[in-house]
This record gives C-alpha cells, structure tokens and sequence, in this order.
C-alpha cells in the first residue's frame, strides 16, 4: 500500500468513528439523528431547511436568533447556548488577546461549538467591521478606505479588494463585515465622509462590486452589510448621526439608489443607520425599512440595526421594552443590542408573548437570518476553514492593497512637471507627520476603533515606500518636523494632513485646514527654495487654498492603508496618476457643503485628476454640470497669504481659566470590566478658553487604555486630559470641545464627581 493510500484509509476510518460518535451524542440528546432531519440535509433546497428549522424552535431558540452580542459584553461564553444566541459580533478594536489571525480562530470557533451544543445546533454567525480590510487584527493587509477606491473608480479593483478582505476575514473563522458603507457623503464635515466612496450616487452604485467580492469568494465567501440605511452622508451641517432633510424624491436620488444595486447583487444584510430623515428615527421607521427595502426593493436578507441603536429611539439612555417593539415592528430583524444581551433577551420575548410584536414578524426575522446562515454554509461548515489563516496580511493581499494605493492617489497639482521625481542622483528630504507613520495612513477603524498614530500594526510606511523606490540611487534624508533642510536638495515631500478618528469623533464643525504642526513643517521645507511636493493623508479634503500657491505639485493620497509603496510608485513614475476626485474639493470650509452641479466655485471640480504630461489618460476632468478649473498644472486659488502657523493653541500654550463657569458631561457606554466615555465641556463664560486642561480623579480603580480628541495621561487616580492640536480653542458663550476615551475597570464604574478646567472647578451637566 503507498502511504498515499494509507492515508487515506486511515482518514476514513477517523471519518467513520467520527460519524458514529457523534451520532452517538446526538442520540443522547434526545436528538434525531443527523441524517433524519431536513434541516441539515444539504440536498434540499434552502427554503425547505429553514421551513422544516423553523418548525421545531421554541420562542426562546426565535428570540435568541434575533440577539446579537458583542464579544467583550458576554458575562461567560456559556451564554451563548444558554441565551441561544444567533450573533456575536466585535466592534471596533474588541479583539482576543493576543490579536493574531489564529487566535481569532481559537475564539470563533469556542463560541461556535457553544452555539452547536444546543439542542438544534443553530452556528451563530459572527461579524467585524473590515471595512477597509480586516482590520481589527493586527498584521492583516489594511487597504485604503472606501474614498479612495471611489478615487479609483475601479469596479474590478473593489471587487478583487473585498475579495481578498473576505479571505482574510474567512481565515479568522469571521463570517460577516459590516460592510460596504453606501453612503453618499454631501458634506465633507461629517467624520465619516472616508467611509463613503463619493458624492455622486452613480459612483457610489459603481463600487458595490465589492459586495460581490466579499460574497463570491468561493469558500471563502462571507456576508456583506449594505450600511447605513438611508440618508447618513445626507445629515444637515454634516453632523454623525444626524437629520437628514429632504424630500422623498432627493432622498431616493441620491441616497436610497446604491441600496437598490446592492440588494440585486444579493446582498445579504442591511444596516440601519442611527439618523433620521426629516425628524423620524430610521431605527424605527417602518415605510422605509419594511415598505421600501423589502417591499419595493424586495430586499430578503435581514436587517440589523447599529450599535445601540434602538436606544436612541425615544431619546434616554439604553433601551426599553417598547423600544425594541417599535424597531422589530418597523422591520429590524436582529438588534446589535450589543452589551445587556441578557435583558434583551427577556424584554423581546415578554413582547411577543404579550401580543405586540406579532408571531409572524419573529417568524419572519428567523426567515431571514436562518436563510443566510444556510446559504452561507454554516451549517456544513460552522467552524474556522484554517487554510485561509494565513492569508491573513498575505504577500498576495498587499499586493491587492498596493495597487488600490496607486490608483487611488489623485494628482492635483504639477507645477513644472516637477513630478514624477527621478530615482537616482542627488538628494531628496522627506518630511511630514504622517510620512513614517503605518496609523496616520491608515486611519480609523484600524486596531481600535478609532485608530491611532504610530507603529500599530505590521506595513510599510511611505517614507519606507520611497526608500526602497530610490534604493541607492538617491540619498533620502528624513526628518519629521522639516529641520535641517536646505538648498542642496533636489526635492521636498511633505506627507501631512489629518490623524486618525472615526464616526462622530471626526465631524468637523469650525474650520478645515491644516494644523499648526503641519503647516510649521511646510513652512521649514518652502523657506529651503528646494520643490515642495506635497502629499495629503486625509479622510477628506482640506482647506488648502491659502498655502496650496506655496506648493510645486499636490497628491491626496486620502487614507492609503498599510501599503505605502503605492505611493511613491506614482511620485517615482513607475505608473502615472490615474485617479479622479471622488468628492468636490472646497475652496473653503464655508462653501460646505458643495456638490458637483449647485452653482458653487470649487477649488477642484468634482472629477478633476491630473495625470503626467505625455501619457493618457487624459487629465481633463470628467463631465461635470458646472465650469471646470483649467487642467493647467496650478488652479491659483486666490487669496494666497503666506503659511503662518495657525492659531490653534497646543496643549503646552500657556492655559487662561474661564470667569463665567464651566459645564462638564461624562457619558459612559459601559459593559462590564470596559467602558467608553464620551466628555464634552461647555465654556459659559464669556471669552473663549485657549489650550484646555481637564482634571477629575476616579473613586475606583478605572484605568484610561486608549483616548481621541485629546491626549490623556493617567496617575493613581488622578486623570489629566489635554486639548488636541484642533480642538485649543472652546469659544466663550456655550463653545464646546468633546473628546472621549476608552477604559477598564473591576468593581465598581462610578463617574467622576468633580472636574476642574485649567485648574477651575467645573459644573456637572
Ligand atoms: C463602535 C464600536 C465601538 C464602540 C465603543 C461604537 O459606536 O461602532 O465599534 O467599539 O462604539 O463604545
Ligand atoms: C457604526 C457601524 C458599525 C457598528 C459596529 C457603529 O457605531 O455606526 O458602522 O458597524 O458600530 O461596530
């Protein structure tokens, strides 16, 4: 016998002990056999399975499928059976330790056989947010955020990014991203306008190839979340879960029409998304969620509703029994509770017991998840497929990412064809505080939910990038801030623009310009006379226009991910810009919102993209309703004024106090042993407050792991918070600052009751 053969012979033994074995323990259970019931046969057809599933639930086994929970809230692992429950998810940067591909793997696959001990063995299905890969685990391939694959405007390219993104998810045992974001982000404030893949809907209707990419993908394939459910980039001022004010009409133009390509692509779920359109809740709007998405739509996936988000249904804090009535009347189909699972569970059932969530709703949601987790082979394969562990930050995948990066940079600027750079001869100086910095370019959602800067995960920053472009043939100097520039060299990059945030941390309310770290380093490297190439790390534009007269060429990069070699393969040449903005880029803040067609003076038109001289494609703008800047290398924004140093204070300017008082709130998301806190001061004196300082210390043993907004530093129980480069200035009368942090502690969470503003005591609000 070869030892081939032998092998084999030896696997079907295993395989046939295996069988009866575990036939064995399914008869103990008082279980049918496998082989007896329907639903696990998977020759019969999908709607079958779950009809004969369906029939043998109890209410509890229906009410737990309609439960998710996130990770980090469960109280024991045991209650995933005992709860029966159908979802767990991560949020983001709720990860097992240590992060690494297999031992999210390790954790999948304990929570999946506590789903598969229950009587029926309904897997649970288990979702992330890799959004832009997957990116809550440390070393996977980060790509770059939905704006810039819209830059790309690539329909292949998207697909093959969620394909490989799936993979990586797969071999984490992972079944499910919420993901893609079809908003249409219309007003660049919003701090979520990175997620978006554009302004204009058909743009954003061209990009959902990547739901096939992350559903198609053979065994790999996991289920994509078309989100938020409708309107969220549509919010007035921009706000983060906002109002958004429109007519029916403009709503389904531009909001509602990349949902309908999603739901014929067969997108499998639909997130809710936590604003309102013209004053109503979408968490609990039945017309839109049940008439429109899957009556007109004839969406049969299900809906899941947002963090939390049934909570904000009738505006106090964390949720009711009437609540959760509302939103499953209205067509949510399993609630992101995500942290008192447990009285969810309870409220739910008493609901439908009581008669007022119908049999046939609750019938209806299992439907819909169960019918999913089928299709998704669940049920044949509820445990991790190891063979696609390591993918996990594969060569392969960044090559995926690298490309996505090329094409993705839109070249706005080339005065003099100063690009693309040579590679060898003389000296090139590289500066910028995001030019050796894997988090600042890759932003939020990446490691922790709100990302951060520095060395957070495993890439190749974009000075490395252009370090092994030259290789030896140039000598690259790099020096953070810009120092020690002068006339010897040939060139200046400055890679700079915006530190990571994500959600309603990173709306923008006052101005958008560069801060005073930034525009003191480009003021270094234009004092030098040496070509200043500047290339913008952002999540959107920036208002440039007062400094962009100072620069010989501009490259938005928007947020490339971890792959920085795809950078300087455009400012080397080895392959020319072929990108287009994917937003209009504003002549300044007060013009927010501008859109293609409404009349205003842009500073790039929506489309604008230059390319370098002599190759296609052509760098003409693509059609756009109103008048185009002039392909020629400088638009000239007027005025220029010279690069000061902006006012915004830093968190060591010297501190003046209020006079007329200070309010402090102190709002906590809590689930047991971790915390976020959101703080917003408000300054009611009359002046404005310049360069802040908050001080509170804890009654328990809270210990701050992780903050945005502000810089936080901890000791004993004496919290000190300091204003970020940004966020200096709380104007006089009502002027607020917000920032927020994460935390741990064991015992008891008591909120601080006293805080003091640079040293005068604040009221609580
Ligand atoms: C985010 C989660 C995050 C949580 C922290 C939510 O809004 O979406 O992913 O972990 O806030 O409280
Ligand atoms: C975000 C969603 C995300 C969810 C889970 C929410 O705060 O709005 O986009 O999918 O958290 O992390």
């Amino acid at each position: 016998m070869t030892s081939r053969l032998r092998s084999v012979w030896v696997t079907m033994l295993v395989a046939l002990l295996t069988a009866a074995l575990s036939a064995v323990l399914v008869a103990d259970r008082g279980v049918a056999r496998a082989a007896d019931v329907p639903y696990k046969d998977p020759g019969l057809p999908v709607a079958a399975r779950v009809d004969d599933l369906l029939s043998r639930m109890s209410l509890d086994d229906k009410v737990g499928q309609m439960t998710q929970a996130d990770r980090s809230a469960l109280t024991t692992i045991s209650d995933v059976a005992a709860y029966r429950l159908g979802s767990i998810l991560s949020g983001g940067g709720s990860a097992p330790s240590p992060n690494t591909a297999s031992s999210w793997a390790d954790m999948y696959d304990n929570f999946q056989r506590q789903a598969l001990s229950t009587p029926l063995g309904i897997p649970m299905i288990y979702g992330v947010d890799a959004v832009h890969g997957h990116n809550n685990v440390a070393g996977a391939t980060i790509f770059p955020h939905n704006i810039g694959l819209g830059a790309a405007r690539d329909p292949d390219l998207a697909e093959r990014v969620g394909q490989a993104t799936a993979e990586e998810v797969s071999g984490t045992g992972v079944d499910w991203t919420f993901a893609p974001c079809l908003c249409v982000a219309r007003n660049d404030r919003w701090g979520r306008t990175y997620e978006s893949f554009g302004e204009d809907p058909e743009l954003v209707t061209r990009m959902t190839t990547i739901v096939d990419g992350f559903q198609k993908a053979g065994n790999a394939s996991i289920l994509a979340t078309a989100k938020h459910y409708v309107g969220d980039g549509g919010t007035t001022g921009g706000r983060d879960q906002g109002n958004t004010e429109l007519s029916e009409a403009d709503l389904r133009a531009t909001h509602l029409a990349p949902f309908r390509a999603a739901v014929e692509r067969g997108v499998g779920s639909v997130m809710v998304s936590y604003s309102s359109w013209n004053g109503a809740k979408l968490h609990g709007h039945k017309y839109l969620l049940t008439d429109v998405l899957k009556g007109e739509l004839g969406f049969t996936g299900f809906v899941v509703s947002d963090w939390a988000g049934i909570d904000q249904l009738d505006g106090q804090t964390g949720f009711t029994a009437s609540e959760i009535t509302t939103a499953v009347n209205a067509g949510v189909d399993m609630v992101m509770v995500p942290n008192d699972y447990r009285r969810f569970v309870t409220l739910l059932k008493q609901e439908v017991q009581a008669g007022r969530i119908p049999m046939s709703r609750v019938d209806d949601a299992n439907r819909r998840i169960l019918t999913q987790k089928f299709r998704l082979g669940l049920f044949e394969k509820p445990l991790t497929d190891r063979s696609y562990t390591s993918t996990v930050g594969s060569a392969a995948h960044r090559a995926v990412a690298r490309e996505a990066v090329r094409k993705s940079l839109v070249l706005l600027k080339n005065a003099g064809n100063v690009l693309p750079l040579g590679k060898s001869g003389g000296k090139i100086f590289v500066a910028g505080k995001s030019a050796d910095d894997i988090g600042n370019q890759s932003g939020g959602w990446t490691i922790s939910w709100q990302g951060s800067s520095g060395n957070i995960t495993s890439g190749t920053t974009i000075l490395q990038g252009i370090r092994d472009a030259v290789g030896s043939g140039a000598q690259v100097t790099y020096n953070r801030d810009g120092s020690g520039i002068d006339s010897s060299y040939r060139a200046a990059i400055a890679v700079v623009g915006e530190t990571p945030y994500a959600e309603g941390q990173g709306d923008r309310t006052g101005s958008m310009g560069l801060d005073s770290t930034d525009l003191a380093t480009l003021q270094r490297l234009k004092a030098s006379g040496v070509p200043l190439v500047v290339v913008l790390v952002s999540g959107r534009p920036l208002d440039i226009a007062a400094q962009i007269d100072q620069w010989n060429a501009l490259v938005a990069a928007w947020l490339p991910g971890t792959e920085g070699r795809g950078v300087a393969d455009v400012l080397f040449g080895d392959h020319t810009p072929t990108a287009k903005l994917p937003v209009t880029w504003m002549r300044s803040a007060d013009q927010q919102p501008i859109n293609a067609g409404d009349g205003k003076q842009a500073l790039f038109e929506y489309g604008y993209g230059l390319t370098y001289a002599g190759s296609s494609p052509s760098p003409s703008p693509s059609p756009s309703p109103s008048p185009s800047p002039s392909p020629s290398p400088s638009p000239s924004p007027s005025p220029s004024p010279s690069p000061s140093p902006s006012p915004s204070p830093s968190p060591s300017a010297s501190p003046s106090a209020p006079s007329g008082g200070c309010v402090v709130t102190y709002k906590v998301n809590d689930w047991g042993g971790g915390f976020t806190a959101d703080v917003t001061i408000t300054n009611r004196s009359s002046s404005p407050v310049s360069g802040w300082r908050l001080q509170w210390a804890y009654a328990g043993d809270q210990q701050v792991t992780g903050y945005w907004n502000s810089t936080i530093t901890q000791s004993g129980r004496q919290v000190t918070a300091s204003n970020a480069a940004w966020n200096g200035t709380i104007g006089g009368g009502g002027g607020t600052a917000s920032f927020g942090f994460q935390g741990t502690y064991s015992g008891a969470n008591a909120a601080p009751t006293a805080f003091t503003l640079n040293g005068t005591a604040c009221a609580t609000g």
